[in-house]
């Protein structure tokens, strides 16, 4: 059974490892909806949530409890169009305080020889500005999605971007995210049916092999696994 997590109410604050050591523990036990709820009282309107619009799971569960949450889209400019319309579509089914926040300089071809720095200059820099005066935000990020986030945990503070992070689906499996998806009758986005189980930038994905690794797709043929935003 899981463990119920008392919801407090009090003013939107930035919280310390120690303000969180607490509560980190009782919502690691708890339900998505009750740890996006106890995010929602205590941060307000100084929490966003920010959506990669692979999946809709997030955002169905955040609007459940906190509809007008704002999300925030990275558009780094190099989106699928399959994305963008799997965006509209989830946009218009959920009404979303939808922000999309994009890089401050024009398209480039840095992702053939500098994907990292890339990736800063189009996801990191841009979140960060996404984040500013926020005290917290909502993230899809789950342990199953690679071995090198098996230690999420559900509640921490990203020293990067000044803020606290929440991961209401940190422990969620690929089965427990095709379950919600089914029961809710949730929107898929169109390239999972080509193959993609894992979906950024065009440039920089390509659809995966029965047997690989879900994220085998992104940065493929390259030591690279993780764009910065989750690090
Ligand atoms: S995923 Fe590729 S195209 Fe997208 S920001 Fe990173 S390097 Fe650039």
């Amino acid at each position: 059974m899981m463990t119920p997590v008392t919801i407090t109410r009090s003013s939107p604050r930035r919280s310390t490892d120690d303000d969180l050591a607490g509560v980190a523990e009782l919502l690691e036990l708890a339900p998505a909806a009750d740890i996006v709820r106890w995010a929602v009282g205590r941060y307000g309107r100084d929490l966003v949530m920010t959506a990669s619009f692979q999946d809709c799971v997030l955002i169905d569960v955040v609007a459940g409890v906190a509809p007008g949450t704002e999300v925030v889209f990275l558009d780094t400019g190099y989106h699928f169009d399959e994305t963008h319309a799997y965006l509209a579509k989830v946009r218009d089914r959920y009404d979303l305080n939808l922000r999309v926040v994009g890089p401050e300089l024009p398209p480039d071809d840095r992702w053939r020889t500098d994907p990292d720095g890339c990736c800063k200059a189009r996801k990191v820099e841009p979140l960060r500005r996404a984040l500013a005066g926020k005290a917290a935000w909502l993230s899809g990020l789950r342990r199953a999605d690679n071995p090198l986030r098996a230690g999420v945990s559900v509640l921490g503070y990203d020293e990067v971007c000044g803020a606290v992070k929440v991961n209401p689906l940190a422990g969620w499996s690929d089965d427990d995210v095709a379950a919600y998806v089914a029961e809710h009758d949730l929107p898929v986005h169109p390239l999972r049916a080509q193959g993609y189980t894992s979906i950024g930038c065009w440039p920089c994905t390509r659809p995966t092999l029965p047997g690989e690794d879900p994220r085998e797709g992104r940065w493929s043929g390259s030591a690279k696994t993780e764009c910065g935003l989750h690090l």
